[in-house]
């Protein structure tokens, strides 16, 4: 050991004395975590990010569902003189929540348009007296309350599921819009926002629209290493589900499903083969929906069908497996979905279907609503992701901002993975043509623009002077979409689907730029590498196959969906 690092030893040692302020107040927070929270220790980031609210930074969270988010602006709430504000989307998690503080001992409550008037007078008594630590309230009675907040002493201002400020988030709601004005009516407040499903664009889109760009922002890592990820082609779903269900005896589990009608009808299903299985959706009367939800976390319900309506808020730890009966819309709700299970850490199973249809049927529901483009290519990028080539969690991930480039082992591809070649040099291709136009086109000009097509736009923007204009001209236009798909998955480049779906590249993109880094993509020729017709026999897979390449472009301009799409087996059987 040098001297210079023996002389760091005692240093480090003496670090607790010379800030014996800094290090009371840290004892301190252990102490309320222990005793208003009953925990030994803190999950990770959760301590960073209270010690920056606590130091009266603006802070952005981003953390995995069950993550443990709310500590992060309960315990400075109790740390610090005042009331904290907290912004919540929806009356039944601030109940829970409230709830839960009030058992702890906490003087916390809640604000709604839905209380009687009475119990919103005596809460406001409450907040002028200074008794309350923590105050609830819908984003919609916020500004009812500006009066009585001027009058008190406000901690911290809290905006949890912090996406809904976003219209490039996957759940935008018009009241947290009104959310910019804090900024204006609460200056001197440390403002603290939180969310678990935000791809980088609607971080930063959540940063400047609450006007907290100079503040910090955490990302914990969203890797859920227990979850096994797996998709699979819709036909014959119910039998796959009873097949899936043989070993899993009295284990916990959720089905979601489209629609209403659907989950009725596999719950049904479920029944008579003798599960005991419940449907919940929204058109079910309150009280039994939270009957039902009751005994899911009881245990005494063991599989729930539901629409997505089921699971915000819900606090179990041993849900075993989730299935995603149809496509979701988007790859946050996915995430969030699959998320509800293992959160014990022990292993848990997400399973997906997948097919044609669902595609179809999802992009009727975008279509025709405000923000339609971006949610076509949300979905667009979904399903992406359900025909994925490579590691599944690598591709997640990646989609949320972490530049991982280890394969999971632990998804269908990894274990079953398709033929690979070494894809370096049209990679490098891809990613410079990316670069030589300036990040600023989607994936359909980087194409164009790679197989030197002659078209209107390409001269009218002088792309025909690009030095890797036609670099790979020789490679099929649709097998050229695969391979940015799969670079797509394997995060080297990003979509900015806010801005018109232009492609970005990622430092991964850079590393094989720069640096000489090798890329595997899949072999197109190979029907085994569209790995979607896996249960097939060989023969029979590759007659679908050919198949499906004739009829690909025909189902698909009469669907209106993109061309690049590959069909799985399961698409014909939708479709005839
Ligand atoms: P999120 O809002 O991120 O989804 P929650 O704040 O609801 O997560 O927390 C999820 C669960 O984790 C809750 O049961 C909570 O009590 C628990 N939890 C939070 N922090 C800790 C901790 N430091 N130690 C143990 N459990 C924790
Ligand atoms: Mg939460």
């Amino acid at each position: 050991m040098s001297e210079q690092n023996a002389s760091q030893i005692p240093q480090s040692i003496n670090e607790p004395n010379k800030h014996p302020e800094r290090s009371r107040r840290k004892r301190s927070r252990r102490e309320l975590l222990k005793t208003h929270f009953g925990f030994d220790s803190f999950r990770p980031n959760q301590e960073e990010i209270i010690e920056s609210v606590l130091a009266g930074e603006h802070t952005l969270a981003i953390m995995p569902t069950g993550g443990g988010k709310s500590l992060c602006f309960q315990l400075p709430a109790l740390a610090l003189e005042g009331t904290a504000i907290v912004i919540s989307p929806l009356i039944a998690l601030m109940k829970d929540q409230v709830d839960a503080l009030n058992a702890n001992g906490i003087m916390a409550s809640y604000y709604n348009s839905s209380q009687p008037s009475e119990a919103q007078e005596e809460v406001l008594n409450n907040l002028m007296i200074g008794q309350l630590q923590l105050l609830y309230v819908a984003p919609e009675s916020l500004w009812n309350l500006t009066n009585y907040f001027q009058k008190t002493e406000i901690s911290l201002i809290a905006v949890d599921e912090a996406h809904c400020i976003s219209a490039w988030g996957h759940d935008f709601r018009p009241a947290y819009t009104q959310l910019s004005r804090l900024q204006d009516e609460f200056p001197q407040t440390p403002i603290i926002a939180l969310t678990a499903t935000a791809d980088r664009a609607t971080q930063d889109d959540i940063m400047k629209q609450l006007r907290i760009e100079n503040g910090k922002r955490f990302v914990s890592s969203f890797d859920r290493p227990n979850l096994y990820m797996e998709v699979r082609p819709g036909q014959q779903r119910i039998q796959q589900v009873l097949q899936f269900l043989k070993d899993k005896e009295n284990q916990s589990g959720i089905i979601y499903c489209l629609s209403r009608k659907s989950t009725e009808k596999v719950a049904e299903k479920l029944v008579a083969k003798g599960y005991k299985a419940k449907a919940y959706h929204a058109g079910i009367e309150a009280e039994e929906r939270s009957r039902i939800q009751e005994d899911f976390v009881n245990d005494r319900i063991p599989i729930i069908v539901a629409t997505i309506a089921f699971g915000m808020g819900i606090d179990k730890s041993n849900v075993r497996w989730v299935i995603h009966y149809n496509m979701p819309k988007n790859i946050e709700g996915y995430y969030q979905e699959i998320g509800r299970s293992g959160r014990d850490g022990l292993p848990a199973h997400g399973l997906m279907f997948y097919s044609f249809a669902d595609v179809v049927q999802l992009r009727k529901f975008a279509t025709g609503t405000a923000t339609e483009a971006f949610q076509l290519a949300k979905l667009e990028r979904m399903q992406q992701f359900a025909e994925a080539l490579s590691c599944r969690r690598k591709a997640l991930l990646n989609y949320f901002g972490e530049h991982v480039i280890q394969d999971c082992g632990n998804c269908d591809i990894c274990k079953m993975p398709p033929k690979y070649f070494d894809g370096t040099v049209i990679a490098q291709k891809i990613c410079s043509a990316v670069a030589r136009l300036q990040e600023q086109e989607a994936m359909g000009m980087v194409i164009d623009v790679l197989r030197g097509s002659q078209n209107a736009q390409i001269f009218e923007k002088g792309y025909q002077n690009i030095k890797t204009f036609a670099a790979a001209k020789e490679i099929p236009w649709k097998d050229l979409q695969q391979y940015v798909i799969q670079l797509l998955n394997q995060g080297v480049l990003e979509v900015w689907f806010h801005e018109k779906g232009r492609l970005v590249l990622t430092p991964t993109a850079k590393q094989i730029l720069f640096e000489g880094k090798k890329v595997r993509l899949a072999d197109l020729t190979q029907p085994e590498a569209v790995a979607l017709t896996k249960e097939k026999t060989p023969k029979k897979r590759k007659d679908l196959f050919e198949k499906l390449r004739t009829l690909r472009t025909k189902l698909a301009q009469e669907a209106g969906v993109p061309a690049y799409v590959v069909f799985s087996d399961a698409s014909l059987e939708d479709m005839e």
